[in-house]
């Protein structure tokens, strides 16, 4: 059953031109950004790309070197961070070690001067939301395991009720496991609480799961921004393409007559939607190529050998040694079995579902 996603239009936060230099270097590089009212967008790129130092100017903790960040219309640049409507969780959750749960949680309305007994009745309803017992009100925050703490931080970040909240890779430091489950619930909080999420994550796969947009940073400029299923299927450059785990990055030249060469490949290949004279490269996803049953085969095909397969449980992944090149292909465990080992396979893609691009 398809889950229908409310259509988020109204532009709330406006990056202008936004720069931060550190020592005459553009931690962040002239960033022009339009996050939507209600969106999960997440900002992902590799270590050192800026993301954080985007976050922290969002979080008014840096001023921005140049450029402006503007809130339905109105600048908030000069605004410090407890005049913002964000709340930042952080990596570290910053909670207060010698407090309790619902200590943690209050401390925002307490800031606020909401009474006692309004401040308990939130806590717990926070607490409910967030999937923490009852009973855990009055237990010390240490005392909690790493995946609570993380929804004792989420509950406090609510209680701040901020129009906008800000992660900072919240779940970078928790076990595979528990991430995932946290990845999904954090998601179906973002929709019951129809708040506009930003989060900073490395991994494009934590993205893919949660995020209405994804905003990919290199280098401190934002290189492409579009939704998981664009960023993965449509990348703009060959980084970002190669975000995305394991894929095979071909270069192509057009022949001038309709037809491409792969280096080091036999043959000419289509590729979708470029007749034109061209060259670049193709991003071609190992789940995308197949093993070539006689009677329907793709639109471009290959010779080749396996020379590695390797279980990722629920698919294996083949290295096909084509001429000197080896191309990586990935099939549903159980799907048509190629010939014994070092028998030739044919294998072949369809050429929409490969990627053109330029650099
Ligand atoms: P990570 O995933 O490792 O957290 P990031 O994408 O968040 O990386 P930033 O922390 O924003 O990257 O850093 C971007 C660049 O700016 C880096 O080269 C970093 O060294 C530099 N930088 C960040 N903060 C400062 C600072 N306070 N002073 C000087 N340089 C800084």
């Amino acid at each position: 059953v398809a889950i229908p996603t409310p259509r988020k239009t109204a532009a709330l936060l406006h990056l202008s031109r936004v720069r931060k230099t550190f020592d005459g270097l553009n931690a962040v590089d002239t960033i022009d950004l339009t996050v939507r009212e209600g969106e999960f967008f997440t900002i992902v790129g590799p270590s050192g790309s800026g993301k954080t130092t985007l976050l922290r100017m969002l979080a008014g903790m840096d001023r921005p070197t140049a450029g402006d960040i503007v809130l339905r219309g109105v600048s908030i640049s000069s605004l410090p961070p407890n005049k913002r409507p964000t709340c930042l969780v952080f990596q570290s959750l910053a909670l207060f070690p010698h407090k309790s749960v619902g200590q943690n949680i209050e401390f925002p309305l307490k800031m606020r001067k909401v009474g006692a007994e309004a401040r308990r009745e939130r806590a717990e309803e926070l607490m409910r939301m967030v999937r923490l017992p009852e009973s855990y009100y009055a237990k010390n925050v240490m005392k909690c395991s790493g995946g609570e703490r993380q929804r004792v931080a989420l509950a406090r970040a609510f209680a701040y009720d901020p129009e906008i909240l800000l992660f900072d890779e919240p779940l970078s430091a928790i076990d595979y496991k528990l991430r995932k489950t946290l990845e999904k619930e954090l998601k179906d909080l973002h929709r019951q609480s129809g708040k506009t999420f930003i989060y900073i994550t490395h991994s494009l796969e934590e993205a893919m799961v949660m995020s209405d947009r994804i905003g990919v940073m290199q280098a401190g400029k934002l290189v492409q921004v579009g939704t998981p299923e664009e960023i993965y299927m449509r990348p703009t450059n060959r980084f970002v393409g190669e975000f995305m785990g394991e894929t095979n990055v071909l270069p192509v030249r057009s022949d001038g007559y309709g037809g491409f060469a792969i280096a080091e490949l036999p043959d000419k290949y289509k590729v979708a939607g470029h007749g034109e004279a061209l060259e670049g490269f193709i991003v071609l996803r190992p789940e995308f190529v197949q093993f070539v049953e006689a009677q329907h085969p793709p639109e471009n095909t290959l010779r080749g050998r396996i020379c590695n397969e390797y279980s990722l449980g629920s698919r294996v992944q083949y290295q096909v040694q084509v001429g000197k090149r080896v191309i990586l292909m990935e099939q549903p465990r159980g799907a048509l079995c190629p010939p014994g080992d070092g028998g030739e396979v044919l294998i072949g893609w369809n050429a929409a579902d490969a990627a053109f691009v330029a650099e």
